[in-house]
């Protein structure tokens, strides 16, 4: 038996799951063994034949009755969601209303995404032809999920390769298994055929995932992204990568200080930091430091902590991410920063870390440099947008970042300076909610992108084209039954309609 939010190395037989911010007894969780993953990969692949074939008003039917299961379920899953991280019911309450809302959208859209394309021919003799391109899905979705979100983030993804026709293997994160299984029977209580299966562990089960999927969406760690990549490579597997930040925050010298301030506590504070897209770093021109400094202590000093209902935050996942945190507030204070607020774990059970706003702060600081995910918010002083811009481009990571500016036009200007994903204007993570846009990171933050509209279902398939006559009269083709003077006039032919269209554009 193991513990999971501890340091278990063991992950065979059954689990205990145990509630962070107590220690309390959260559930039980059966670990799947490494090589049973072959055998329901094969199973998902028999069942995924007639979910393609259901065709995507078929599949949209399957997803709208989980849709309401999802809703009519949520107090229990948000219960179970609480127990397992030790959530507050604030940050809780967020994840079934974003996966309805994106099922809602994705069950508008998934007809047109996977619609078979015609394009034209290329070439006036091709015309003969009609040339279809069929989206047609990959027959199992390996997704891999960390423990953040654990509801929002197993499904988020799937949902999109579901719709797509594909089957789902979904391996949640070792420390929050407990959801997902929930998740799952959801799926199957509301009807969902067999194309939607749990497998619980840690890497060894993931590398498993990977082994067997056809295409692997992985969210998680920069450093675990790199290590799914090169085994997707093995089988040249395509994969997505979700992966870490360290989001950037420009305040300019004629922002609303005071909206500034209450979206910079709550997008650093928000589910107690450990958001991909949370503000990590803040960047403020000197003329507004001292009045934005002074709001976002006074929001911070307003911040109630704990499990459950009315907190704003709750706990850290686990000791080890209590300990990045708590590291690079050391650190950081070591070399000269100050801490305004917090600085320390919260006294009493659980792994708790004080909301902590930290000043002095410079790029010499892991504070500034590294994905901290703890409940801290370092603001660093800066002479000029163009310095603003130039510090937060200064990271290997590029997922989001957030501008506030009462000029939005200029805002909108920076966010086009910025080496990341999606900027936010006068607001923080708003992106998310917009899932007919693409969430994607830059450099280290990721590969491919989620959502998307179309084309975060369109993902999930390969596509496949079918060239057909448009009559049977005149079909059969160029073959050696004509003479080779007539191979050789063809030829020419299409040599001089292809160069007609350089020729004109040369000139
Ligand atoms: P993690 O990388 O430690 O683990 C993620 C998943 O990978 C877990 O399910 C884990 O069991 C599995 N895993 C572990 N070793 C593996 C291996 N060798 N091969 C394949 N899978 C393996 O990440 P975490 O600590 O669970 O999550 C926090 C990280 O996730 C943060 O860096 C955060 O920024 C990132 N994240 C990114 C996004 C995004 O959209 N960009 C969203 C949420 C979280």
């Amino acid at each position: 038996m193991t513990t999971t939010n501890s340091a278990a190395t063991a992950f065979s037989g059954t689990g205990t799951v145990l509630n962070p911010a107590s220690g309390e007894v959260a559930g039980e969780v059966r670990w799947t063994d490494p090589s049973d993953v072959q055998s329901i990969a094969t199973g998902l692949r028999a069942a995924q034949r007639e979910w393609e074939r259901r065709g995507a008003k078929g599949r949209a039917k399957a997803l709208a009755r989980y849709a309401v299961w999802l809703g009519d379920n949520r107090e229990e899953i948000e219960k179970l969601l609480i127990a397992e991280t030790g959530k507050s019911s604030t940050d809780a309450a967020q994840e079934v209303p974003l996966l309805i809302m994106i099922l809602s959208y994705v069950i508008k859209v998934m007809d047109k995404a996977v619609a078979p394309e015609i394009r034209p021919a290329s070439l006036p003799l091709m015309r003969v032809k009609k040339i279809a391109i069929h989206y047609r899905p990959r027959p199992v979705v390996g997704v891999i999920a960390p423990w953040n979100y654990p509801v929002a983030n197993a499904l988020m993804d799937a949902i999109g390769a579901l719709a797509a026709g594909c089957a789902v293997l979904l391996k949640p994160s070792e420390q929050t298994p407990l959801t997902a299984e929930l998740l799952r029977h959801g799926w199957q209580q509301s009807g969902g055929p067999d194309v939607f299966a749990v497998v619980q562990g840690a890497r060894e089960v993931a590398e498993a995932v990977i082994d067997n999927a056809d295409y692997v969406q992985f969210t998680g760690s920069t450093a675990t992204g790199r290590k799914v990549a090169e085994r997707a490579a093995q089988r040249l597997v395509p994969v997505s990568l979700e992966l870490g930040g360290k989001d950037p925050m420009i305040v300019c010298e004629d922002a609303d200080i005071d909206l500034a301030a209450h979206a910079a506590v709550w997008g650093a504070m928000f589910n107690a930091g450990q958001t991909c897209v949370s503000v990590e770093r803040v960047y403020v021109l000197e003329s507004v430091y001292d009045k934005f400094v002074a709001a976002v202590v006074r929001d911070v000093e307003a911040l109630q902590m704990g499990a459950g209902e009315g907190k704003h935050f709750g706990a850290l996942i686990s000791d080890q991410q209590l300990a990045i945190t708590e590291r690079h507030v050391k650190e950081a204070v070591a070399a000269g920063a100050r801490a305004l607020t917090g600085g320390r774990r919260a006294a009493g059970p659980g792994s708790f870390y004080e909301p902590t706003v930290l000043v002095d702060v410079d790029h010499s600081m892991s504070c500034m440099t590294e994905e901290t995910f703890g409940p801290t918010l370092p603001i660093m002083k800066v002479a000029s947008v163009e310095e603003a811009i130039r510090l937060a481009n200064d990271s290997v990571y590029g997922l989001s970042a957030s501008v506030f500016s009462r000029d939005v036009s200029r805002a909108k200007d920076i966010a086009l300076q910025l080496d990341c994903g999606a900027v936010n204007v006068n607001d923080v993570i708003s992106n998310l909610m917009c899932t007919s846009a693409p969430m994607g990171g830059w450099k280290t933050s990721g590969i491919g992108a989620r959502f998307g509209g179309e084309d975060g279902i369109r993902k999930f398939c390969r596509q496949e084209t079918v060239v057909a006559p448009r009559t049977n009269l005149g079909a059969g083709g160029n073959f050696y039954n004509n003479s080779l003077k007539t191979l050789a006039r063809t030829n020419r032919m299409v040599t001089r309609m292809a160069l007609a269209r350089p020729r004109r554009t040369a000139k």
